[in-house]
């Protein structure tokens, strides 16, 4: 069995602490290469785009992979795409790792939004919101910069690229992130409005606890959708018993499926 783990997510890194070793089985980790600096899976790893649809399916074919496991970010589209249709043509067995997503709570006051642009329209007819926590990593953050009566702080690993709205503070950070951190870096910048994208998990939630003790609305930019010919799961260790249920049913792709492993 040779996985290829297509990463960049912590689950995608439990995952491979989870494989590692296991007999039998090969696991290549995928990294696209963005992060200057980016935390490393354990095992092997490959990093860097494959060529699109063509280079991903003959890196498949050379090394032989009989599993693909997409375990990138929810907004990472275009490699789910490219992972889909390749794995579909092949044959090759293929889950989706996604953690769930956030929720709402009682107190919180989110404005959902199904893009980077409905989001700035959404800050654009809120002139009373002035001062805006980013937290959108650092592609799209073009979509604000015609927004020059606001002040943003933009936190993100790297620098952002492109465009920046003209009065922007950019914040080099990691998480995850603390509740007492996500309080005062709201007070101290004295934020009136966050824009998140849904991505789920503990790591970067606390940004929302603080929003919601402080009464400030987070307008939250919703995940794309899953194609609905894909199996989800949504921890590593539901991953690795759908790989489990996989390799005793000889890799088929009509063998037992992910409705028959928790999520
Ligand atoms: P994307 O828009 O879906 O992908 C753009 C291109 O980057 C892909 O076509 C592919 O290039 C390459 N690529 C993406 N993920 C790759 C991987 N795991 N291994 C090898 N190549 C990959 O992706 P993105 O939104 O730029 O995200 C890039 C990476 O950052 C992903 O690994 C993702 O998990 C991670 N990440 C993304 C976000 C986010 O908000 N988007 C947040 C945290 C982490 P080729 O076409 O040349 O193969």
């Amino acid at each position: 069995m040779h996985v290829l783990l297509l990463g960049g997510t912590s689950e995608a890194r439990q995952l491979a602490v989870k494989l590692d070793g296991t007999h039998g089985t090969q696991v290549t980790s995928s990294l696209a290469g963005r992060v200057a600096d980016p935390v490393l899976p354990v095992g092997e790893v490959r990093v860097g785009g494959f060529g699109g649809v063509d280079g991903l399916r003959a890196w498949i074919t050379d090394n032989h992979v009989t599993h693909v496991v997409d375990a990138t970010h929810p907004y990472a589209e275009t490699m789910t795409e490219h992972a889909v249709e390749v794995c579909t043509e092949m044959g090759v067995p293929l889950v989706l790792l996604r953690r769930a997503p956030w929720s709402p709570l009682t107190d919180d006051d989110w404005v959902s939004v199904p893009s980077m642009e409905a989001a700035a329209s959404a800050l654009a007819e809120r002139p009373s919101l002035t001062r805006v926590l980013l937290t959108i990593g650092r592609q799209g953050v073009h979509h604000f910069a015609a927004l020059d009566d606001r002040h943003f702080v933009v936190r993100c690993i790297d620098p952002p690229e492109g465009d920046m709205p003209r009065h922007t503070s950019v914040l080099e950070a990691r998480g995850p992130f603390e509740l007492l951190g996500e309080r005062d870096l709201l007070d101290e910048h004295r934020i009136d409005v966050v824009v998140s994208k849904n991505s789920g998990g503990k790591l970067t939630s606390a940004k929302l606890q603080a929003a919601r003790e402080r009464g400030i609305p987070v307008i939250m930019v919703e995940r794309p959708g899953v194609p609905d010919t894909a199996d989800v799961v949504a921890t590593a260790d539901a991953c690795a018993m759908w790989l489990r249920t996989r390799r005793a049913a000889g890799g088929s792709p009509d063998g037992a499926g992910v409705g028959d492993v928790p999520t």
